[in-house]
């Protein structure tokens, strides 16, 4: 019932100012056409700040030193060593920054708090 978006600001991938409008102006509308449909249907649509999302680890919140390259398609923790799929520890990255809690894990606590998944 709730939704949360990267409030996603495309800087690095325009070089033009025209490029950049353009590439703004589309990821702009996406944006609003996903809150309005969000309100319409009495959605919690929240925009999370996008950066890290890839680096930082949704269980401990611990943040890695270098970005992974895209290849690697799964996330390791050097911190506690919890492993999930990138784009998982991500999503559930971006719901814990939205204070929204993943799946499974019971009631709201700050990130840094969560445990590990039982695997
Ligand atoms: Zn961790």
């Amino acid at each position: 019932d709730a939704i949360a978006v990267e409030d996603f600001r495309p800087k690095f991938l325009a070089r033009t100012t025209m490029a950049r409008k353009a590439a703004d102006a589309t990821i702009g509308a996406s944006k609003m056409a996903l809150i309005e449909m969000g309100r319409k249907h009495g959605r919690d649509v929240r925009l999370v700040h996008p950066a890290h999302t890839t680096m930082d680890c949704a269980s401990c919140g611990a943040r890695t030193k270098h970005a992974l390259p895209l290849s690697e398609r799964t996330y390791t923790c050097t911190a506690c060593a919890v492993v999930s799929p990138r784009d998982k520890n991500s999503a559930r990255v971006m719901l814990v920054r939205a204070g929204l809690t993943p799946a499974g894990v019971e009631g709201a606590r700050p990130l840094g708090a969560l445990l590990p998944e039982a695997a």
